[in-house]
C-alpha cells in the first residue's frame, strides 16, 4: 500500500507503520504523535511559525513560535512532523514513489512537492480522513458543520476545508473576504477577497484583486453570521466563469468582520436542496 493510499484511507495507519502513536480521541493529541517519531518540541520566540531540525539520526527538534494562536502551533507541529515521516519514508527509498502516488492520486493543484505533500499529510494528521470525507458530501455540506468540526478537531476552519475539498468528488474551493475601503471611496466599505484555493484545480485562477459585489444588496447582508446557501451565483474570473452553488457565511463583527464563500463544484444539481436561494448574479466577482 502506498503512503498517499494510506494517508487517504486512514492517517493512523502511516503512523503505525512507523511506529508512532495517535489515537482517535478529539483533539489528535499531536505532540505525542510528534514525540513518538523522536521529536522534541520547544516553544521559543521565532520569526516564523517554526521550523525542524535533525539533531542526531533520528532525533528531531521541532521550534514552534510561542507567540502564534493554539491552532497555528498544533499545525506546525503536524507539519513538521510530516517532514519526519517523510524523511523516514526516504530512509526506507520509498520516497519517491511516495511523490508519484501522491501526483497520482490526489491532484494538489498540480504542486505535489514536500510542502504540499506535508500540509495535506499534516491535515490528515489532525482530522482523521473518514472525518473529512464525511463532511465532503455535498448533500449534507454545511460551513457550521465545517466549523464545529474545526472546533472539536482544534484545527482552523481553513485547515480543515482544505483537506475536506482535497478529498471532495469533483472540483471545489472556497474564498475568504475581509472588510476593507475602496481605493477610489474611502468611505465605501467592500468585502475584499483575502485568499482562496480550489485544492483539486490547477484551471482555476483565483485573481489577486477581487470585490465581493452583490447587485442591490450590500456584500455583508448577504453573508451574515447565519449560513445562507444560493444556488446560482454568477462568477466571472480566470477559470471560472457562469454559475455556481455557494454557501456563505461571516464570523467576527464589524471591522474584524470576515466572510467565507464555499464555491461548489459544478456538477452539483441543487434540485433536491430545500429552502435554497437564488441569487442569480447578485455575487460577481471582479477582477480590478
Ligand atoms: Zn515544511
Amino acid at each position: 500500500m502506498t503512503l498517499s493510499s494510506l494517508v487517504r484511507s486512514n492517517a493512523d495507519q502511516i503512523l503505525k507503520s512507523f511506529g508512532a502513536k495517535q489515537n482517535h480521541r478529539r483533539p489528535v493529541d499531536i505532540e505525542t504523535t510528534a514525540k513518538s517519531l523522536g521529536a522534541e518540541i520547544v516553544y521559543k520566540p521565532m520569526l516564523c511559525d517554526g521550523c525542524l531540525e535533525e539533531i542526531a539520526r533520528n532525533r528531531y527538534l521541532i521550534k514552534v513560535n510561542e507567540k502564534s494562536n493554539r491552532l497555528r502551533q498544533r499545525f506546525t507541529i503536524a507539519h513538521e512532523t510530516a517532514h519526519i515521516m517523510l524523511k523516514l519514508a526516504n530512509r526506507s527509498g520509498t520516497l519517491s514513489s511516495v511523490e508519484e502516488s501522491f501526483s497520482e492520486a490526489v491532484t494538489l493543484n498540480n504542486r505535489s512537492g514536500e510542502e504540499e505533500i506535508c500540509n495535506f499529510v499534516a491535515a490528515s494528521l489532525l482530522v482523521p480522513s473518514q472525518i473529512a470525507k464525511q463532511l465532503s458530501d455535498w448533500k449534507s455540506f454545511s460551513i457550521e458543520k465545517i466549523a464545529k468540526a474545526s472546533r472539536d478537531w482544534q484545527v482552523s476552519i481553513s485547515v480543515l476545508l482544505w483537506h475536506v475539498l482535497t478529498l471532495a468528488r469533483y472540483e471545489w474551493g472556497f474564498m475568504w473576504f475581509a472588510s476593507s475601503t475602496k481605493p477610489e471611496d474611502p468611505t465605501d466599505i467592500g468585502m475584499k477577497l483575502s485568499w482562496g484555493v480550489f485544492p483539486r484545480s490547477s484551471q482555476i485562477r483565483i485573481p489577486k484583486q477581487a470585490w465581493l459585489y452583490a447587485s442591490g444588496h450590500s456584500p455583508i447582508d448577504i453573508a451574515g453570521n447565519e449560513e445562507r446557501f444560493y444556488w446560482k451565483v454568477k462568477f466571472d474570473f480566470d477559470g471560472l466563469n457562469g454559475f455556481r452553488a455557494i454557501r456563505v457565511k461571516a464570523f467576527g463583527k464589524g471591522k474584524e468582520k470576515k466572510v467565507l464563500v464555499v464555491i461548489y463544484p459544478k456538477e452539483f444539481r441543487p434540485e433536491s436542496m430545500q429552502s435554497s436561494r437564488r441569487l442569480r448574479q447578485a455575487i460577481l466577482l471582479q477582477e480590478k
